[in-house]
Order: C-alpha cells, then sequence, then structure tokens
C-alpha cells in the first residue's frame, strides 16, 4: 500500500476524495505515493482561508517575517540531502541535480527573509506647500501560484517565498507529476510560525484546481510558470475576472547559443552540454539552439559528440547518472515526434535519439543531437522540452545574431566567443532577458532577475529584489502637516 498524502488547506492536512498516484520515472514499478486530487470546493476553501488570514499576515512586523522564512531556510539546507532525493526519485533529475536544486530553494528562502528588512519607500517633496509624500509598498492579497513539475522544489520556492514576505497570502497548485516535493516542502512551511491560512497548498489538475484559481475573485494575483497555450489562458482569465487580476507568467523558451570561430572549444562543448541536456534538458533555459560558426563548426561538432557518448544516462539516484529519464512517458512520446519531425525535415541525427533500456522500467532516452538544422525547421522553432538540441551553420557572427533573434521565445540567450568586440555586441542585442557570456543558458543565481521577452515571459520579472514589483502594490500617500 502506498502513502496517502493530503493536501494542507487553512493549517490543517486535509484528505480529498479522489487521489493519483506518483511513479518515479527511473523506475515505474515505484509508486511514491498517492496525492489527493482537490476539487473545485476544496481550492475554495483554501481561498477563503488565505483571505481570512490576509488581514493577520500582511500586517506582521519584519521582524515575524524574517524568523518564519529564515526558518523555512534552514530547515530546507540542513534537509538537502532527503529532499534533494524525494524530489529526484519523482522528477528524474539527477541526485547531484536534484540536492543542488534543494540547496537553492533553502537559498532562496534565506535572501527573501533579508528582504523583509530590506523593502523601503521614498519620501519625496510635494510640489504643494506643506504637504508631504511617502510612497509605499503594501501586499496584494491572496496570490495563487501555479508551478510546473521541472524545478519542484525551486520554482515553488522562488514564488512562495516573495509572496510570503511581502505580506501576502498563498494558494499553491504545485504541477500534478511532482506532489512529493511541494507536500515536503508544505510541511516544513507548515511549521514555521505562520498564521493559519496564510499558506495553502492544493495538489490537483490545472482543469480544476488551477481553473478554480484563476477564476476565483478572491485572488488578487497569480504567478505562473508553464506552456505558452496555458500562460495565454491563465492571462485572459486574469484580466476577465472582476476585479482585473495582477499576472506574471514564465513560459518558453527556444534558448540561443551561439558558437563563434575564436571560442575557447572545450568552454563551448561544455555549456552546450550543460546548457542542453543536463537535467535531461527539461529547462525552459535549454539551450536547444546551437549556432555555430563555419570555420569551428566540425571541430565543435566532433568534440561535442565525444563529449556526449561520455555522459551516463541512467536511474537518477544511481551514482554516476549524468542524465535521467525524460519525466513521464506523455514528454517521452512528444521528444520522439520530435526526433522523428527532425529527421523528416532533413536535419542530421548525429548522436543519441535512442530509447535505452537499463536495470528498471523507465523513460530513457540519449541525448539528441541534429546537425545541418535550418532555423526554420519545426525542431529548431518549438519548444521541445527534452535532450535534444541542434545545430545550425552560419557564416559569420552577423548570420548567428539575426538566428539568434530569429525565434518567438526570449529568456535566454549564450555565446561562446574570446573577442570583447562581440561578446559585448551580443549582450546588448541578444533579444532576451537573461544573457550569458561563455556560460550556459541554463543556470542562473538566485538574488537577480529571472525572466525574459517576446513569447517566453509576461509581467513583471521573477526573483531577486524585483519580485516586489509583482508580489506588492504601491501606494502614494499625502499628508498636510
Ligand atoms: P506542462 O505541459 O509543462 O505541464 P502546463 O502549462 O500544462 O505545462 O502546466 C503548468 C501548470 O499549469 C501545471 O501546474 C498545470 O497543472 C497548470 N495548468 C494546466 N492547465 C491549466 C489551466 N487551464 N488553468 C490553470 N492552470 C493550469
Amino acid at each position: 500500500m502506498s502513502e496517502a498524502f493530503h493536501n494542507f488547506i487553512a493549517g490543517e492536512w486535509v484528505g480529498a476524495d479522489d487521489a493519483v498516484a506518483d511513479i518515479n520515472p527511473s523506475d515505474t514499478n515505484d509508486v511514491i505515493g498517492l496525492y489527493p486530487r482537490a476539487s473545485v470546493a476544496d481550492v475554495a476553501r483554501a481561498i477563503a482561508a488565505a483571505k481570512a488570514a490576509f488581514p493577520v499576515w500582511s500586517r506582521s512586523t519584519a521582524q515575524e517575517r524574517y524568523d518564519v522564512l529564515k526558518k523555512i531556510s534552514d530547515e530546507i539546507l540542513a534537509r538537502r540531502e532527503e529532499l534533494g532525493r524525494i524530489l529526484s526519485r519523482e522528477e528524474g533529475k539527477t541526485l547531484a541535480e536534484g540536492i543542488g536544486e534543494t540547496v537553492r530553494a533553502g537559498q532562496i528562502f534565506a535572501f527573501f527573509a533579508g528582504e523583509a528588512l530590506r523593502l523601503g519607500g521614498d519620501t519625496v517633496p510635494s510640489v504643494r506647500p506643506g504637504v508631504g509624500i511617502e510612497v509605499t509598498r503594501e501586499a496584494i492579497g491572496v496570490v495563487g501560484l501555479i508551478c510546473p513539475w521541472n524545478f519542484p522544489v525551486a520554482i515553488p520556492a522562488w514564488k512562495i517565498a516573495p509572496a510570503l514576505v511581502y505580506g501576502n497570502t498563498v494558494v499553491i497548485k504545485p504541477a500534478e507529476l511532482v506532489p512529493g516535493t511541494a507536500l515536503a516542502l508544505a510541511e516544513i512551511i507548515s511549521r514555521a510560525g505562520l498564521p493559519a491560512g496564510a499558506f495553502n497548498l492544493v495538489n490537483g489538475p490545472g482543469s480544476v484546481v488551477g481553473e478554480a484559481l484563476i477564476n476565483s475573485r478572491d485572488v488578487a494575483a497569480i504567478s505562473f510558470t508553464g506552456s505558452v497555450g496555458t500562460g495565454r489562458r491563465v492571462a485572459l482569465a486574469a484580466v476577465s475576472s472582476n476585479p482585473m487580476k495582477k499576472v506574471q507568467l514564465e513560459m518558453g523558451g527556444k534558448n540561443p547559443l551561439v558558437v563563434l570561430d575564436d571560442a575557447d572549444l572545450k568552454i563551448a562543448v561544455e555549456c552546450a552540454a550543460n546548457g542542453a541536456f543536463f537535467s535531461t534538458g527539461q529547462r525552459c533555459t535549454a539551450s536547444s539552439r546551437l549556432i555555430v560558426t563555419e570555420g569551428i563548426h566540425d571541430r565543435f561538432v566532433d568534440a561535442l559528440t565525444e563529449r556526449l557518448k561520455s555522459l551516463v544516462v541512467g536511474d537518477a539516484l544511481k551514482p554516476g547518472t549524468h542524465i535521467g529519464p525524460v519525466v513521464d512517458g506523455k514528454q517521452l512520446e512528444q521528444d520522439l515526434k520530435y526526433i522523428a519531425t527532425g529527421k523528416a525535415e532533413g536535419g542530421k541525427l548525429v548522436f543519441g535519439g535512442e530509447l535505452l533500456n537499463r536495470e528498471t522500467p523507465g523513460f530513457y532516452l540519449s541525448p539528441a543531437l541534429f546537425t545541418e538544422v535550418p532555423n526554420s525547421a519545426t525542431i529548431a522553432r518549438e519548444e521541445i522540452f527534452g535532450p535534444v538540441a541542434s545545430v545550425t551553420r552560419v557564416r559569420d557572427y552577423d548570420e548567428a545574431l539575426a538566428v539568434a533573434n530569429d525565434t518567438e521565445f526570449g529568456l535566454s540567450a549564450g555565446i561562446c566567443t574570446t573577442s570583447l568586440k562581440y561578446a559585448t555586441h551580443f549582450r546588448r542585442n541578444a533579444e532576451a532577458g537573461m544573457v550569458m557570456v561563455n556560460l550556459a543558458t541554463a543556470g542562473v543565481d538566485y538574488h537577480v532577475p529571472f525572466g525574459g521577452r517576446k513569447g517566453s515571459s509576461y509581467g513583471p520579472r521573477e526573483q531577486g529584489a524585483y519580485a516586489k514589483e509583482f508580489y506588492t502594490t504601491v501606494k502614494t500617500a499625502y499628508t498636510l502637516a
């Protein structure tokens, strides 16, 4: 019998009428637990609890907020191995990646704990005699947090921490594929000293729990990370509701990594291997388009292929694994479909793209590298969200930049070069929210803004001090003294 878990609503652990099994993608015989599928009524209770807790929590002191977030951070960091293991078991990234992400979540809570003490305002002279002006920030209300499966602890952390520290109350919906990590995090948060109802977690399908959140009049803001299609739906619902909701969307990417003739080959290969294939390529910042100039093209492809041969695809929890399985059967099917399309459209599959058998039944796919892929090909345009990357051959830097920017997305963009001139030009002209020089497009710090342009993002940035743009509302107060 698998352990049955509950939702966290109004300060209590509550069962649901329906449940879903959480399956280990490295071993589909391994059922991690049974997780609740909340009903619309469950979500309504969570929202009501968050609404009731708002007057209390939004008036808490900076010290109280600091203490709560610091406590959460300390426990996450102390239990990094255990939480990282839960994460890797249900999501399929390697244990090192799972522990690393857990540490990141702890660091995020620590950073935002400090933000409680740093939230300032402005005092401005008035144009009128005797009047003083104060510009301050206040909490927004109940915030709904809708999360994806690919970063099961870091993304919930970077939404929950700023939401709470600026005085909002929270209803979070984790992705259905990764309820275990979110629940472990919720258990830590449940003991951190928040008033009952300030934090609620409801597991369940997007079509039920997500829709109930985006349609509720009592939810003031929605922070969403997921696919473009669902993001658009969330935004439409947010502006159709009365009152209109604040909305923040982080969606897909089709991130270019440009490799110029003058690049350090070792660095370029490492950036490509890491950026495109680590975390099984399931990152919105993955370098899925490798744009390579003619003079280094063949050497780069050969060296990258050699590097891919050295990577071990296997059970996420097994020591020595570099790339874990794809998250589930549906995602694997999608990856294989894109690989077939890549071949059908004339791309040359020079490595991988094959299903692999391991000791246990799982969704194992070798990293797929295509070459001779024009930027117009489907696999160069659509986000695959798997271990699949394509190389596009270009003449020179100018063509590389044009190809890099020729996409509907704009999350992250990278360049490998030893030229200050090209690096500087690329930093200024890449149409992306984040630009990397001699670094992988994936892998970011936690104290600076994260987000993109064009079809990748909508609304204020997440993370760092910029997070307050979304999680607070500004008040301008005039006083005649
Ligand atoms: P993915 O395909 O990567 O799972 P989705 O955009 O479908 O991306 O999912 C991201 C999050 O949005 C998940 O938590 C999912 O349950 C939720 N979601 C899916 N559909 C809806 C919807 N109609 N309304 C609100 N949330 C949704």
